[in-house]
């Protein structure tokens, strides 16, 4: 998988040739996959579009972990969980440091062995099923401790490494880097903000989001929703 917190340039993101994959494994985690666009401190949107899948298993002929990104409506169709074993096909990424899954364009899905239905009650991580892409745009969510997403919340369905570009010289030059979002309750236990993130602008050195946008973003939600 990718390494979050890096930056890259526009001119950086260099083409790469595709091509067609197998996988399999167990899930390890399911979490919403959103692309977010920032500019200096004005705007940060996120739109969701889709799922990632975090496995353990085989892809390319190699036994490791990897993250699969579905659509909505294969979620939907197949209703991946946790501890589910599944196989399928994907491609490799056009624009690797755009894209924080290590596949997308996925196909041939097919669940092989299926766990009990999750437990819909627990709570912090929250296991049970992920909720529609709206829920997530209609909750909004604050910026997550990165090595707290890779631990204490991996497997919780409010969860997202997302995909992250930064308008950096309007219209000319953009930086991209994946960075970690809570759309869960504000009360969870497990919640950490993590340091400020720096938002660079041309010229003008850096802003940073210190989680008053957060705050906009989850204006609409109480403590404990
Ligand atoms: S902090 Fe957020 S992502 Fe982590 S367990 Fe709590 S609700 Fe889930």
């Amino acid at each position: 998988m990718n390494q979050s917190g890096k930056e890259f340039e526009s001119q950086m993101t260099n083409r790469n040739e595709q091509y067609k994959i197998e996988f399999s494994g167990i899930i390890l985690s399911v979490q919403p996959r959103s692309n977010v666009w920032r500019y200096r401190l004005d705007n940060r949107t996120h739109s969701m579009t889709g799922y990632n899948i975090f496995l353990s298993g085989i892809a390319e002929g190699d036994e490791r972990d990897f993250a699969i990104a579905i659509s909505e409506k294969q979620q939907q169709k197949l209703r991946f969980h946790i501890g589910d074993e599944i196989r399928g096909t994907a491609w490799t990424k056009m624009y690797p440091k755009l894209e924080y899954a290590d596949y997308y364009r996925a196909g041939g899905l097919k669940k092989l062995s299926e766990v009990p239905a999750p437990d819909e009650n627990a709570k912090s991580p929250w296991i049970g099923e992920v909720p529609e892409l709206t829920v997530y745009a209609r909750r909004g969510c604050r910026m997550l401790d990165s090595r707290s997403w890779k631990t204490k919340c991996f497997q919780c369905k409010w969860a997202c490494m997302a995909n992250v570009a930064i308008e950096y010289n309007w219209g000319i030059t953009q930086k991209f880097r994946f960075e970690s979002f809570c759309y869960g309750p504000k009360s969870c236990k497990l919640y950490k903000m993590g340091r400020p993130r720096a938002v660079p602008y041309k010229d003008c050195g850096s802003y940073y989001d210190e989680g008053w946008l957060d705050d906009i973003c989850t204006e609409q939600r109480g403590y404990d929703e």
